[in-house]
């Protein structure tokens, strides 16, 4: 079967950017992903072949050979210098390492839109596998252990060192040699002359691809990754405080690079779930406390709740609903701070319902007699 053109694969002009071969390429590898068409022979196809177009027309040396010679000028044997790393047949290992080298790992890099899988990527003379991937997870956490701190221990699953080949990506007795193309540097200088001088041009090596290495047999674990998913336990520590949205990074607890590069950094998103009992404003706590008609006429205490645990109320004789009642420092520690919040405790008059007939006889005799009426509406009884 003759070859498709490249371009016409990625749906790209002849004169596309590299910016726009870029994004058309990583559209279809995302669409086509074995991860995401398990067992889909015909969308890894789809996807070795969109791999195989973004590998020749990202580079602009090859790119060139190919809009002069087409897919003679980058294939078998013949081009001098060759179509290095896959002469002959470009596999699936092949397209699924060259997604993952510049996209990073599948679904976490759309998270971030991209960022994570090239940030810190070391400019110069790099001779270890790119950094791996920033990870985000949330973290729930009650009001209590908000208003406490807390410590969590919590399993992430991530990237881990393949145990198999200790990260090297290289198959036991096999051996990764340093990259003949580019001695080790993972760079390759071109120099070039024209009527105004003398330019060096520096570009990622096309063997090793930077790493400055390559591996001869890969290893069967991780296909040559250095590293498969697997999960940690993470340990961290939540100070008092802290509110939705807060986070905390933990420096290289995200998943680890590909051959030995960098780990990424952990994000864990705090996420506050709601009280029963406190509603929370700032560092401030609010609860409703029901009382009866009978206790705010003739004043109470009464046993309520506070996040150091119970305590008593007194209500003076003659209290109106809605009154507020301020407990001064019995709120939400401030974080990074001193002190803390306070608690407010609402006064909600509470209706009895389902009267007995004592009940009901002893309602009408207060009504009866009762001297005090309410005012009439539109009045402000309620100003303290
Ligand atoms: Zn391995
Ligand atoms: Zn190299």
């Amino acid at each position: 079967m003759a070859k498709r053109d490249y371009y016409e694969i990625l749906g790209v002009s002849r004169d596309a950017t590299a910016d726009e071969i870029k994004k058309a390429y990583r559209k279809l590898a995302l669409k086509y992903h074995p991860d995401r068409n398990p067992g889909d022979k015909e969308a890894e196809e789809k996807f070795k072949e969109a791999t195989e177009a973004y590998e020749v027309l990202k580079d602009q040396e090859k790119r060139a050979r190919y809009d002069q010679f087409g897919h003679a000028g980058v294939s078998g044997a013949g081009g001098a210098g060759g179509f290095n790393g896959f002469a002959q047949g470009f596999d699936i290992s092949d397209a699924l390492r060259a997604f993952m080298r510049d996209f990073g790992a599948f679904g976490f890099d759309d998270f971030f839109g991209g960022q994570g899988a090239a940030r810190g990527y070391g400019r110069r003379g790099r001779t270890r596998g790119a950094r791996g991937n920033d990870l985000q997870i949330k973290l729930k956490l009650t009001l209590k252990e908000v208003a406490k701190g807390v410590k969590k221990k919590i399993k992430v699953n991530k990237y881990v060192e393949c145990p198999e080949c200790s990260g090297r990506g290289a198959k036991k007795g096999s051996d990764s040699q340093t990259c003949p193309t580019c001695g080790g540097t993972g760079e390759v200088r071109k120099v070039s002359h024209s009527l105004f001088g003398q330019f060096v041009n520096i570009s990622t090596c096309p063997t090793c691809h930077g790493e400055g290495k390559i591996i001869s047999e890969p290893c069967p674990k991780c296909h040559g990754e250095g590293r498969i998913k697997g999960s940690e336990n993470v340990e961290v520590s939540i100070p008092a405080g802290v509110t939705s949205g807060n986070y905390i990074r933990l420096e290289g607890r995200g998943d680890v690079g590909p051959r030995g590069g960098p780990p990424g950094d952990l994000l864990i998103v705090i996420e506050e779930d709601e009280d029963d009992v406190f509603e929370r404003h700032g560092y401030d706590i609010i609860c409703d406390l029901p009382v009866s008609f009978s206790q705010l006429a003739l004043g109470a205490k009464v046993e309520i709740p506070t996040l150091d645990g119970k305590a008593i109320l007194k209500i003076p004789a003659g209290t109106h609903s809605h009154k507020i009642f301020r407990l001064k420092g019995k709120g939400i520690p401030r974080l990074h701070s001193y002190g803390r919040g306070d608690q407010l405790v609402r006064i909600v008059a509470w209706t009895p319902q389902n009267l007995s007939k004592e009940e009901q006889a002893l309602f009408e005799e207060l009504e009866k007699n009762s001297k005090s009426k309410p005012p009439k509406c539109g009045a402000k009884p309620f100003s303290d």
